[in-house]
């Protein structure tokens, strides 16, 4: 096992610079070994001649969830490559450990039964999440209770079963955000998890401002192709423990070959999320000035993602485009595009959708690589005559503001 990749307190690799990190953390042992590229473990399995050696193992995984020294003995219970892209996201997060699985939702739902599983189960929330994890909470489907509150409401919501406080920022769909800091002072001795698949640690790292997890969608910027999906945890050593517990008896783990594209991508995040996020600053700045939108959204921090509501038909919008791809998710080297109140948000309750500012003629942008002047003829295109445009449209019923 490549343990020297792991070693995060090697002095070789102390104070690097994220871009250094972004190429080089998680392959400090390759060329050691005689290799350049990563090798990708595919075992499922991992053969021992030593079975009480075995035993003790199993023990030790059973009372810390620390990783085994030595090979993985099972497939669920680590990988050789999957560590790889833990050590490096570790790394650019600032945290002691990382924790991969399957999507962005399985490590979601893998924080809520560590916590859970201490009797902790009600969760304190700050709207808006991305859809999913609303539903998640909202729905209770893993015997979570949620208390939806605003930054200044954490404090008071905060029970003595309070396991875990949730927000996002910048916030999908609509792009608020939150000061971290004052958050988490807010949560006092519960962790505060932090989505961070919207800034990515280019853009801001939660640990430093005290989120004891950091969240990702792995499926978005980390992987950045569009082509994986993955979900990841940053933390301190204890939580991974439980985290990778929790992944070796539910099974949403990672499969190596994504471990593999996943640090891959993390090779080129810094530069991709820089130069996205100029054309992103750049078409937000146009969409203010058109007479066509009504509102632009875009952090203070910058990044990639674009929400603007629009004085016509966003429908219209979405069925104009050529260039960038009408589509849910994010993240990737093309742009994306897509209406959040009909799919990233359609299983969020109306009301609740609409009361977190997620209108009805909210357009959500993920802005890519491409030229921004092609990027720019292609909205311009999409957004309709300009003449006229400047009187709000009446929606279809099915789709107006209440
Ligand atoms: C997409 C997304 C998720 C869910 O991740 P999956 O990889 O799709 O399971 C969670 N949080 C945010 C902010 C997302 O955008």
């Amino acid at each position: 096992m490549d343990s020297a990749s792991r070693d995060t307190t090697s002095y070789v690799t102390a104070h690097r610079a994220l871009a250094t990190e972004a190429v080089h953390a998680g392959r400090d042992d390759l060329a050691r070994q005689g290799l350049h590229a990563p090798p990708i473990d595919l075992s499922t399995t991992y053969p021992s001649y030593d079975s009480r050696g075995e035993a003790a193992r199993i023990d030790a995984f059973a009372e810390t969830g620390a990783e085994p020294d030595g090979p993985p003995v099972y497939g669920r219970l680590g990988n050789p490559t999957v560590a790889r892209f833990e050590t490096a996201l570790a790394r650019l997060e600032g945290t002691q450990a990382a924790v991969a699985f399957a999507s962005g939702m399985a490590a979601l739902s893998a924080v809520l039964l560590v916590r859970s599983a201490l009797g902790l189960r009600h969760v304190v929330a700050v709207r808006p999440l991305y859809g999913c994890s609303d539903h998640l909470l909202t729905a209770g489907l893993l015997g979570s209770e949620v208390t939806w509150t605003d930054p200044a409401g954490i404090t008071d919501a905060l029970r003595p079963d309070t396991g875990l406080v949730m927000v996002e920022s910048p916030a999908n769909p609509t792009l608020a955000e939150l000061d971290l800091r004052a958050v988490a002072h807010a949560c006092g001795s519960v962790p505060l998890l932090a989505d961070n698949t919207f800034a990515t640690p280019v853009l801001q790292r939660p640990a430093e401002q005290g989120a004891r997890l950091v969240l990702h969608s792995a499926t978005k910027y980390l992987g950045g192709h569009g082509d994986v999906m993955a979900g990841v945890v940053a933390c301190d050593e204890e939580l991974a423990g439980r985290l990778r517990q929790v992944r070796f008896a539910t099974g949403g783990v990672l499969h190596p070959l994504a471990g593999y594209l996943l640090l891959r991508g993390l090779a080129t995040l810094p530069v991709r999320v820089r130069a996205a996020s100029a054309n992103a600053a750049e078409l937000a700045r146009r969409l203010a000035a058109d007479p066509r939108v009504a509102r632009v959204h875009y952090p203070r921090i910058g990044g990639a993602m674009i929400a603007f509501e629009v004085y016509g038909d966003p429908h219209q919008v979405i069925g104009g485009v050529r260039l960038v791809t009408p589509a849910v998710s994010l993240g990737s080297v093309d742009s994306l595009i897509q209406h959040p109140a009909s799919i990233s948000h359609r299983v969020v309750d109306a009301e609740d959708r609409r009361g977190a500012g997620v209108s009805d003629r909210l357009l959500r942008l993920s802005v890519g690589l491409e030229d921004v002047e092609d990027l720019w003829d292609d909205l311009d295109r999409a957004l309709g005559e300009r003449s006229g445009g400047t009187r709000r449209t009446a929606l279809p019923a099915s789709v107006g503001e209440a």
